[in-house]
């Protein structure tokens, strides 16, 4: 590179010194050449750390909305190779089945990860709600007091395929969620923090000893939370401080977060701050890159989802929010230059979201509403019940859309009648797009289209997992924000529609020519095209995904997966 730069200035110099200049004219195919074999031998070097991000939530609406304001991290990301829209192409834009996807190469359909929580009504315990990372075979468990595992992942992560290939690989994995740092990790992880409501924990029965800098985190997020917090708003977000007014609440306008509230501390700066201290930290410490064989990074930034939730996507605290993001990818980035070793990083997002039906309406969506309290499962329940003189519940179902249950106590001679009353009544309800039975939906070959062009039943099949899918899915039309009560969360994402399924897919190697696509690809893509980098074979028939020529050069960074 640094003789390219050389030729590079010396044209200034050529203006004055017409001869000089006529030699350069003349060598100008060779600087060419020159610049290409640079980016054929950069592409050519092997990752030693692969580093995937997730920012939960970060909508392909949000990256478009931002992108002129980024100038760290996610400003340099953009010089790599940019898929501005590509896609979480499942309905279940939940978070577990999206971080599923980003590592396995696998939709929903295949990692078996189809909500962040459904029903299994077979369990022997009283909850037969399941949590996707929890290990419902341990004794003691339920949805909400569970021992997190990847128990239930049905996939293998680049990690699982990584340390098979060569038991020296590091497989680290550092996340706000417990769910995003499970699904993206897998079942053999080396290192994994999460935070756990008070401080950032591991996986029970991991017995190695704490890093150092796990400690000083913690250590410091407890002094921290102690304080008050007041946020200071960025100059360009400043502009976008509107109050909103939702129920007796107001949102739009960062507000103070007071002494000891927890709850407030997954909505500030600080939350994603201290996951990125310790993924820096463990960067060090261990010496990513510096071993016998490639390592693997999993960062899961998860406050900006929690950001989405609490105060809408479009408000300032958004803003505050995503600049945040934007210097917390610098710090990653500028650790793993520190490593000198080479790298790929690449950065998506488990889904979009959209924003409060409130603020919506103001902004020109004047169909933007709340779920009607008649389609929430309890009272779809009592109506069933009170037609066909059954016991509640009837029907069993986390969320007013999604998978919905037919519950076992219902005898086998009504079941079928009352599963049809019950598609009857979701079909005519205003708010209600379809509903797909799981016979409909086993019938459908695995979509193969681009997934913009994909029907709604395509996308319901790429989260249907005939074990754990409901008897009956409902799907919402655009629009409905499936929250009642606002007290907590105003504002979410969930649904099979394109805000919630399109987010940004980002790869960069440093020095490498990158490009600019913006037919889309999918997160599914992004397993074999990190393991062509590192020659790690992947089965095709294993996976959904296909590998991305990363090199906008003359290189082909699938090579080896096209062998
Ligand atoms: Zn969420």
């Amino acid at each position: 590179m640094a003789r390219f730069q050389m030729l590079m200035r010396s044209p200034a110099v050529g203006v004055t010194r017409s001869p000089a200049f006529g030699v350069l004219r003349m060598l100008f195919p060779v600087i060419v050449a020159a610049v290409s074999a640079a980016s054929e031998a950069q592409s050519a070097a092997r990752p030693r750390i692969i580093v995937a991000i997730s920012v939960d939530e970060f909508s392909a609406d949000l990256f478009t909305e931002y992108r002129p304001l980024f100038k760290a991290g996610l400003h340099r990301l953009q010089t790599g190779v940019v898929f501005p829209g590509g896609y979480q192409s499942h309905a279940a834009t939940e978070t577990c089945p999206g971080h599923s996807t980003i590592l396995t190469g696998s939709r929903p359909a295949r990692t078996g990860i189809i909500a962040n929580e459904w029903y299994d009504q077979s369990l022997s315990r009283a909850d037969k709600k399941v949590y996707c990372s929890e290990d419902p075979s341990l004794p003691g468990s339920s949805s909400t007091n569970f021992t997190v595992s990847a128990q239930l992942l049905k996939a293998q992560t680049l990690g699982d395929r990584m340390k098979s290939a060569n038991p020296g690989s590091r497989v680290v994995s550092v996340a706000g969620k417990d769910r995003a740092a499970i699904m993206m990790g897998g079942h053999a992880m080396d290192q994994v923090w999460f935070w756990s409501g008070k401080s950032f924990v591991t996986l029970k029965g991991m017995d190695q000893p704490t890093p150092a800098i796990v400690d000083k985190v913690n250590a410091a997020v407890a002094v921290g939370i102690m304080k008050p917090d007041l946020p200071v708003l960025p100059e360009p977000c400043r502009v976008r401080s509107v109050p909103v007014r939702v129920a007796d609440k107001t949102v739009g306008v960062p507000r103070e977060r007071k002494a000891g509230d927890f709850q407030g501390f997954h909505t500030s700066l600080a939350f994603d701050r201290a996951t990125t201290d310790i993924a820096i930290g463990l960067i060090r410490e261990l010496r990513l890159g510096a071993g016998k064989a490639p390592d693997v990074l999993s960062i899961g930034l998860s406050a900006t989802d929690y950001v989405g939730h609490t105060f809408g996507t479009e408000g300032a605290e958004m803003c505050a929010q995503l600049l945040g993001v934007d210097e917390n990818v610098g710090r990653i980035l500028a650790a793993l230059d520190a490593t000198h070793q080479p790298y790929v990083v690449v950065l998506t997002a488990d889904h979009g979201g959209q924003d409060l039906p409130e603020r919506n309406k103001m902004h020109g969506i004047l169909d933007a509403t709340r779920v009607d309290a008649a389609l929430l499962p309890a009272n779809m329940s009592k109506q069933l019940a009170a037609e066909f003189n059954l016991p509640e519940p009837v029907l069993l179902g986390v969320a007013p859309f999604g998978d919905i249950y037919l519950a076992r106590g219902i005898p086998g001679n009504v079941r079928s009648r009352v599963l049809e009353a019950a598609k009857a009544r979701y079909l005519a309800h205003p708010q209600v797009a379809a509903v797909f039975t799981p016979a409909e939906l086993r019938r459908l070959p695995l979509p193969s289209e681009p997934a913009d062009e994909w029907s709604l039943a395509d996308r319901f099949r790429a989260s249907f997992d005939p074990e754990r899918s409901g008897d009956l899915i409902v799907a919402p039309k655009p629009h409905i924000t499936p929250i009642i009560d606002v007290s907590t969360y105003v504002a979410t994402h969930g649904s099979p529609w394109n805000y919630d399924r399109k987010v940004p897919i980002l790869f960069y190697r440093p020095g490498v020519v990158g490009f600019e696509q913006s037919l889309p690809v999918e997160t599914v893509d992004i397993l074999p095209t990190l393991a062509a980098l590192i020659e790690l074979p992947i089965p095709s028939a294993e996976i959904d995904g296909r590998c991305i020529n990363l090199d906008a050069a003359t290189g082909d960074s699938c090579a080896f997966e096209r062998h």
